[in-house]
């Protein structure tokens, strides 16, 4: 039978999830990719004449289906593909039609119901130029989103490869004929994309603010996208009644990802528990209790809590007080909690790491593997085992490890995660990763970028960083690779691209990396270690991989400095567990290496227990 290919796609993906300076900003980008994709799909799913065949959802409404997969996970990727056995090909222009001008009514929907809020917040007293700020939305709204669509015809002679790679070819072209012009934006820059004009003067944005402190912070101005994305979560549209969920959702912020090694240190115990809870009082008789979102996992563990920030002596500085809150505080209240402070970290025996991690990864080659597919069936077979693959994320993340999704839809996936879960996180998203080749021997993979960042740096460079790790791993030869930045809060860098395994010998890269941590946490490695292991090398060419007399010298020389630091008797073990390094030098250059020791050092210094 006829058919013909259907391709939408839905943009600006970067301008949906990387304008972010809260967690909730990402989450919201993710959500609003997600939702119209939803709206998209719904438009042509229940025609008889269509076959969705990424994502795999059936026949499925796709709100139904999100509702099944639970809606705060943003599950959508950013495209369909469809096959119709209409033949009149207006019939499914006029589909895609439809699915494009529903994706616009429901944003300008949104913009609309936002700027309602808004006004409605600033009260009826407040004097303001609603008319000068109605003509910036309408204008900032119309030029954001980025559709493009493609209905192509099947060629009856050419097999189905052949169909869908001239799919892809003339959906390319569409794109490059019908670029979307940025239009001149004037006046002050929105605080969250730096990109669009603000909405309305700052001292409205105060006002905006004072009645609703949920939605902005201190300082900060938004255009009509970044405000329509701050409150998406009051907008009802297709999910009904659920949409509470998402108004109620709380993100974890950074510093509560950062501590909730922490926290769950202190769920375990009872004594911890105690002293915590005489800590969170404390700290709520300085300030109004503020809501807390802790990661799923400690969700249900902690009686009294209060965000991961208030772990961190700065928090209780009292001249980072006065210039956060604009406050004085009675010394007397501030050395009480300061008191304990201590005395809870004293109990828990650890510090709480002020870092955390940001994981992105993706399906290798994603494009030829679709490509190759001889049929819509083993093509909807790649959806569906994405689909699956996505279903079992939220698990690996959240009920497992003490992590929080982002974002699942078709092979990506974003999350923030807490260091000492981190390796493990990463080594089952990588593992859980499906064959898409039907063998025995998966030659399928996924490459992931990854950004440790502490809690305070501006997210959106978090975001950014994790970005560019992924993009370097996926420029490494054959792929399955993951990158790691390490971006201090003094501003310093250490990135390092591995793979996550080599053959002969056999290297796995999680395990060398947790032998190693073993090693430096099992011993009394000072901090300056890798430093001045680093300065030792300095004068060596860096570029490029040693020969093998200097990775001789200095897997020894690493060894020794290691024993030194070591109790007696350790050294069979620090032999084994640092045996493999030998091979990683022999396989990547040195500064790549030595960015990868100072990497792993830094976590096991920040997860040492
Ligand atoms: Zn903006």
């Amino acid at each position: 039978m006829t058919e013909q290919m259907l391709i939408f796609t839905l943009g600006p993906v970067q301008g949906f999830i990387a304008t972010a300076r809260k967690t909730e900003d990402l989450w919201l980008g993710s959500y609003l990719l997600s939702y119209f994709c939803a709206t998209a799909i719904q438009q042509v799913y229940d025609q008889s004449s269509i076959r969705l065949i990424f994502p795999a959802i059936g026949n499925q409404d796709p709100f139904d289906f999100w509702r099944r997969q639970g809606i705060t996970t943003a599950s959508f990727p950013n495209r369909f593909l469809a096959l119709s056995t209409e033949q009149d090909p207006q019939e499914n222009l006029l589909l895609l039609q439809q699915a494009e001008s529903a994706v616009g009514t429901e944003f300008a929907n949104m913009a609309d119901q936002a700027f309602n809020f808004f006004q409605q917040a600033l009260g009826q007293n407040w004097r303001w130029d609603s008319g000068a700020a109605r003509q910036i939305l309408e204008r900032q709204v119309a030029n954001f989103l980025q559709i493009y669509w493609v209905v192509s015809p099947w060629a009856e002679q050419e097999n189905y490869q052949t169909n869908y790679a001239m799919a892809e070819k003339r959906l390319a072209a569409v794109k490059n004929c019908r670029p979307f012009e940025q239009t001149e934006e004037g006046g002050r820059k929105c605080s969250l994309c730096g990109e669009r004009q603000i909405l309305t003067e700052m001292d409205t944005w105060q006002q905006f603010l004072r009645r609703r402190p949920k939605y902005i912070r201190p300082n900060e101005g938004l255009c009509a996208v970044c405000l329509t994305k701050r409150v998406a979560g009051e907008y009802k549209g297709y999910l009904g009644q659920q949409q509470a969920e998402i108004s109620n959702l709380t993100f974890p912020s950074t510093a509560e990802v950062a501590t909730a090694d922490f926290k769950a240190e202190i769920a375990e115990n009872s004594e911890k528990a105690e002293i915590y809870t005489r800590f969170v009082d404390a700290v709520n008789q300085l300030q109004p209790e503020e809501k807390v979102s802790p990661v799923p996992k400690l969700q249900s563990q902690m009686e009294a809590n209060i965000d991961g920030r208030w772990l961190f002596e700065e928090s209780l500085d009292p001249s980072v007080w006065k210039r956060e809150s604009g406050l004085d505080l009675d010394p007397a209240q501030m050395l009480n909690c300061q008191l304990e402070q201590r005395r809870l970290i004293d109990k828990v025996g650890f510090p709480p790491s002020a870092y955390y991690a940001i994981v992105q990864i993706d399906g290798d080659n994603m494009g030829s593997w679709v490509g190759a597919c001889p049929n819509a069936s083993s093509h909807q077979d790649i959806s569906q085992k994405l689909v699956d693959y996505s279903s079992q994320v939220q698990q690996l993340v959240e009920v497992t490890q003490l992590g929080k999704l982002v974002y699942a839809g078709g092979d990506d996936v974003l999350a923030l995660v807490n260091l000492n879960d981190l390796l493990w996180v990463l080594n089952d998203l990588r593992l859980k990763f499906p064959s898409l080749n039907d063998s025995a021997n998966p030659s399928s993979s996924a490459s992931a970028g990854v950004c440790i960042a502490h809690h305070k740096t501006p997210l959106g460079d978090a975001i950014d960083q994790a970005r560019k790790m992924e993009q370097a791993a996926k420029g490494v030869e054959g792929k399955n690779a993951l990158g790691i930045s390490l971006l201090k809060h003094s501003g310093n860098l250490a990135q390092t691209v591995l793979k996550w395994s080599y053959p002969n010998p056999e290297l796995n890269l999680i395990e060398i990396s947790d032998n190693l941590i073993q090693v430096l946490n099992s011993n009394n490695v000072s901090k300056k270690f890798i430093y001045s292991f680093r300065t030792l090398f300095d004068r060596f060419d860096q570029q490029n991989q040693l020969d093998d007399s200097l990775i001789d010298l200095v897997q020894a020389e690493f060894q020794r400095l290691l024993l030194r630091a070591s109790q007696a008797g350790q050294q069979e073990m620090v032999e084994l567990k640092t045996a493999d390094l030998k091979h990683l030098m022999q396989i990547t250059e040195f500064s790549n290496f030595l960015n990868y020791l100072e990497i792993i050092n830094f976590i096991a210094r920040e997860t040492k227990k």
